[in-house]
């Protein structure tokens, strides 16, 4: 859905809290700030906080370098985002996008920590992959005031956001988040509230069929990656994607689509359990169908 640009100089969203300061949280904080929004980034883990600073710092002077912003510009945003570990910065916030780990109980907590620090006005905004937005807001005082705000990794690139309303956000809200969609370059579809919404109901099975080709021994990992990406003009191989989006998502968005759509077709590979299991989390950790270790990333099986 597109917007018109006219509309974008009406966003209400100047300050925007990150909860969650991994992948896609310090994606989500750069790129508010790169488009003059003053961020509050926030993790439970201080070190998480400095990796994502410094992170962002190494991505923008990428960008000086290409000659895509010059070096004031990159200054600028970096001087916008604040971080720390404290709710009672989110106070002057109007928007807060919760980017934490994917698991339900985990996030239930964020918003029980962070909501009597936010002002009335302020909207909640979840990046999950695949919990139903409903059930988060039902969760928070404000269930007209959420919705899910649903970025792409890495978000600096990826164009799309996916918007989710659940039963009871608001038409203001929806609207807010579509132009901040706009403002943010991004292009945005909306998808009604069902388990892992449009892209990860289509995208992370075929990722957990891909683990169950190199289960049951159909291919090597190379031989699967190679086969989706030449057979099928995809970017990247299935497996190698699947190291990049983390295989702790992949696995938790297996887990809510066969809960939630109590469908045997969604049964997550019990390799991909195992692969969890032994913490091999994909890039994130150094390991995962490829070991990061070495250049090139060497297959594991
Ligand atoms: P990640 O593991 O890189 O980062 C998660 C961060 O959350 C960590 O820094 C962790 O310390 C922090 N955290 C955990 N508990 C916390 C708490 N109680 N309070 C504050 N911070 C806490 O994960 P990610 O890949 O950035 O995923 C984050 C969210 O974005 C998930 O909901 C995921 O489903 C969603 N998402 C991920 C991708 C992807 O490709 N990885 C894409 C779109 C959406």
């Amino acid at each position: 859905m597109i917007y018109d640009p006219a509309l974008i100089t009406d966003s209400k969203i100047k300050i925007v809290g990150v909860i969650g300061a991994g992948q896609m949280g310090s994606g989500i904080a750069q790129v508010a700030a790169t488009h003059g929004l003053s961020v509050r980034l926030l993790d439970a883990q201080s070190a998480a906080l400095d990796k994502a600073m410094a992170n962002i710092g190494k991505l923008l002077d990428r960008q000086v370098t290409k000659g895509t912003i010059d070096q004031a510009a990159r200054d600028e945003a970096l001087g916008l985002i604040a971080i720390n570990t404290d709710y009672a910065h989110f106070n002057e916030c109007d928007l807060v996008i919760e980017a934490a780990t994917e698991k339900e109980a985990v996030k239930m907590a964020i918003y029980k920590a962070a909501l009597p620090h936010l002002k009335p006005s302020c909207i909640i905004a979840s990046n999950t992959s695949s919990i139903p937005i409903t059930r988060l807001a039902a969760t928070t005082d404000r269930p007209g005031q959420f919705i899910g705000m649903h970025f792409m990794n890495p978000v600096p690139v990826m164009k799309l956001v996916e918007v989710i309303r659940g039963i009871a956000t608001s038409e203001e809200t929806f609207q807010t988040i579509q132009v901040l969609a706009a403002k943010l370059g991004k292009t945005t579809a909306v998808s009604e509230d069902f388990p892992a919404f449009i892209v990860n109901r289509i995208l992370i099975p075929m990722i957990n069929e891909a683990v169950y080709a190199l289960y049951e021994g159909v291919g090597t990992v190379l031989d699967i990656d190679t086969g989706l990406k030449l057979g099928a003009n995809h970017p990247m191989g299935p497996l190698e994607l699947a190291d990049f989006i983390g295989l702790d998502t992949c696995l938790s968005i297996m887990q809510v689509l066969h809960e939630g759509l109590a469908d045997s077709k969604y049964r997550p590979c019990p390799l991909l359990v195992k692969y969890v299991e032994a913490g091999w989390l994909g890039r994130k950790t150094g390991r995962g169908f490829y070991d990061y270790s070495q250049t090139p990333p060497r297959p594991t099986r």
